[in-house]
């Protein structure tokens, strides 16, 4: 019944995991985007992460041989942060959730630069990368993730370097990893969250379910105490709820309104206007702002205010097209963009879809006028709440008035947490790292 749910909230029309997949893929154009035939251009496609490298796929896949895509992308390896949760408790390696840009370039024909983009030069429509290469564009699209605010931290160097967000899966996973498996019963683990928006909004209280879930498994106990800025849970609450109270009760505490004033290493104290709080392990998230290439290059909306007064650095773009609102030809895409859709990487792929058609449509008419009208996104996520069960939420998303409106009863989430949700989310995790990846 709950898999129902998910398909119905999906729009989708029957069972079964392979229309996940055509929702992935085809179902874009399905929904009424006719691609223009021969279209041509150059583009540059920037970050290889779930927005960056759907958009370079699918740029190629739909727009043929005429489109030059280019994708500029430091790391030879992506780190997956969606499943990065499992990595801490020990039931994922690192290594499984790595993915690499070799099927897009044997694949689909994109050309690969292994650098980081240092600056643009939108008037030339040139970018500027770390090896002092320029290269030009037609259209370019933007899609380098997050950075973060600097947290109020003070000690030694070697206690701060102890403090790690792992919001980027990679080495400070690897180090969250090791501190967590370093605890014994008696120690107690703090999880601090940022103001919204962030990446992921279950994903800071799966964290929290998964490592209270493993410090009872393996230890026998602790303490988990979630240190949240926002003054409720901000995504799936009912079933998070359920599983503070009742599958993590004794071990999770779970603290609103208390957002970090201060961090102390070498007490390992955190400070809020709740209260100071003693960890032995402290997972600070810090605010996040838009990747620095988009903030550094004026496209963030500085000014504006966000949700609980925080500075929105976060970039405006139409959601037709996601061209910048502040500079014409250059796309933003997934994390960087300030839209009213989730920080997540199953709409990044969505939104990329939506990028790599109008842009292709643009190319063959610039004044815009075959570009889809009414786009529909949908945003799922998958969250492990112990090692064998998982609950899920979802939105689907159209286009209304010049934003991105949830439909129906909006944010659904599933049923409470089972192991057959454990069991689909392999498999959607699988299916949307192919769609991207592969
Ligand atoms: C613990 C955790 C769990 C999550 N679980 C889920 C989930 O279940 N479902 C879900 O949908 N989402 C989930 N997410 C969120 C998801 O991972 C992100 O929202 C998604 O990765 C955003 O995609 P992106 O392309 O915007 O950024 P990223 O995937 O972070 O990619 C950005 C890329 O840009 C590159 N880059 C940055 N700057 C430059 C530059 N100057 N030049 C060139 N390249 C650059 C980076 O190297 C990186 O590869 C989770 C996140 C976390 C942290």
């Amino acid at each position: 019944m709950d898999r129902r749910k998910f398909f119905t909230n999906l729009g989708l029309t029957a069972l079964g995991l392979p229309l996940i997949k055509s929702a992935f893929g085809e179902e874009l154009r399905a929904a009424g985007a006719s691609l223009a035939a021969g279209a041509t251009g150059k583009v540059i496609v920037v970050g290889g992460g779930m927005a960056g490298t759907t958009a370079a796929k699918f740029l190629r896949l739909w727009g043929g041989t005429g489109m030059d895509v280019t994708l500029v992308e430091p790391n030879a390896t992506y780190y997956s942060n969606i499943f990065s949760n499992m990595v801490l408790t020990g039931e994922r390696t690192l290594s499984q959730l790595s993915f690499n840009y070799s099927t897009l370039i044997s694949k689909y024909g994109v050309k690969v630069q292994p650098y980081s983009v240092k600056n643009i030069d939108p008037a030339g429509k040139k970018v500027i990368l770390s090896n002092g290469t320029i290269l030009s564009y037609d259209r370019i699209i933007l899609a380098p993730g997050i950075d973060f605010e600097p947290l109020a931290l003070s000690g030694t160097a070697s206690n701060k370097a102890k403090i790690v967000h792992a919001w980027k899966a990679g080495s400070q996973t690897t180090s969250l990893q090791n501190q967590i498996k370093a605890m014994t019963k008696s120690d107690t683990y703090i999880l601090t969250i940022p103001p919204k928006p962030y990446r992921c909004p279950p994903g800071p209280y799966e964290r929290a379910c998964v490592v209270a879930d493993y410090l009872k498994r393996t230890k026998g106990g602790g303490k988990v105490i979630i240190l949240d800025a926002n003054p409720a849970i901000q995504a799936e609450p009912v079933n998070f709820n359920n599983a503070f109270n009742t599958t993590h009760k004794g071990i999770i505490t779970y603290v609103p309104d208390a957002p970090v004033t201060a961090i102390n290493a070498d007490t390992m104290t955190v400070t809020t206007p709740k209260g100071s709080f003693k960890g032995k392990v402290i997972n600070a998230i810090p605010t996040h702002k838009a990747g620095d290439l988009i903030v550094n290059s004026g496209l963030g909306l500085a000014n504006a205010p966000g949700p609980n007064s925080v500075p929105n650095k976060f970039a405006g773009v139409n959601v037709l097209t996601y061209e910048s609102t502040a500079i014409p030809g250059i796309h933003i895409l997934g994390d960087s963009s300030a839209t009213t859709q989730p920080k997540a990487g199953h709409i990044a792929n969505a939104e990329a879809k939506v990028c790599a058609a109008a842009i292709i449509e643009l190319f063959s008419y610039p004044d815009g006028s075959t570009v889809n009208q009414s786009p529909v996104t949908n945003s799922s996520c998958f969250t492990p709440i112990t090692k064998t069960t998982a609950s899920w939420l979802s939105v689907v998303y159209k286009y209304q008035n010049g934003v991105m409106v949830a439909t129906g009863n909006g944010v659904t989430e599933s049923n409470g947490y089972t192991s057959e949700n454990y069991e689909d989310m392999l498999k959607w995790f699988n299916n949307l790292m192919s769609d991207t990846f592969a």
